[in-house]
């Protein structure tokens, strides 16, 4: 009986175990495709989660833009409500818009019903802004279900994921941030994988929070790598 509840326990664990990968590991395809990075090592996507913020959105799209290097900026829908003028800045400088839902809810633990309104707020936000559809989707935290991922698809949109973190949505400094997306981009290397590199303008609890690490990160990762680096957005690894 005791061996019995044991071995119950362990495949239970193993079980909870598995499911927590196939949900929150941000490259399992286990609950479903999602795109993470092509096979070419030297093309990297650089994407900015939980905007529209201000100012760091604009202070980013300024430094792109003297690089003339494009990006992708998956966004909060509420935020995208509160300021349609820097979601049309965005994509007025040429870079890809995705969506984020619309609260960053973790979508994992909500009804199918509260998923679909997230996604579809967020793309009627966006689309209300720029006139044009939303293709690509990022989930909040990375996490996911495979109902989750059908209902993305079943709205036009395609699931993004990332392969490198930076970890730049606590408190953290440039120069820490740098070096994360540098293991990043040196594991994709040694794996033949190109980079797919999460990173944050904004965050998930209001307009106006402090990301000058990940701007300032952002800058020292142009200067090391624009000359030389492909630089492309997770639309081109579908
Ligand atoms: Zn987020």
């Amino acid at each position: 009986m005791l061996m019995e509840a044991i071995a119950t326990g362990g495949v239970a664990a193993a079980a909870a175990g598995a499911y927590a990968y196939a949900a929150m590991w941000p490259e399992s395809q286990i609950f479903g495709r999602t795109v993470v990075a092509g096979q070419d090592a030297n093309e990297f996507a650089l994407t900015y989660d939980d905007g529209p913020n201000d100012p760091e959105t604009g202070v980013l799209l300024e430094l792109l833009a003297k690089h003339n290097i494009h990006a992708t900026f998956f966004l909060i829908g509420r935020f995208a409500r509160q300021r349609p003028d820097i979601v049309r800045a965005i994509a007025a400088g040429g870079h890809t818009v995705g969506n984020h839902t619309m609260t960053h809810p973790k979508l994992l633990f909500c009804s199918p019903r509260q998923v679909r309104e997230e996604i579809a707020g967020c793309n009627a936000a966006i689309e209300d802004a720029l006139g044009s559809p939303v293709r690509l989707m990022r989930c909040p935290h990375g996490m996911r279900r495979p109902d989750v991922l059908r209902t993305a698809r079943s709205l036009g949109l395609t699931p993004v994921q990332w392969n490198v973190t930076a970890f730049d949505w606590q408190e953290t400094t440039a120069e820490t941030v740098f070096t994360h997306v540098e293991r990043g981009i040196a594991r994709n290397r040694q794996r033949g994988r190109g980079s797919n590199i999460l990173l944050h303008d904004g965050g998930q609890a209001g307009i106006g929070q402090d990301r000058r690490a990940s701007v300032e990160a952002t800058r020292l990762l142009l200067e090391r790598y624009a000359g030389s680096a492909k630089f492309v957005t997770p639309q081109e690894w579908v």
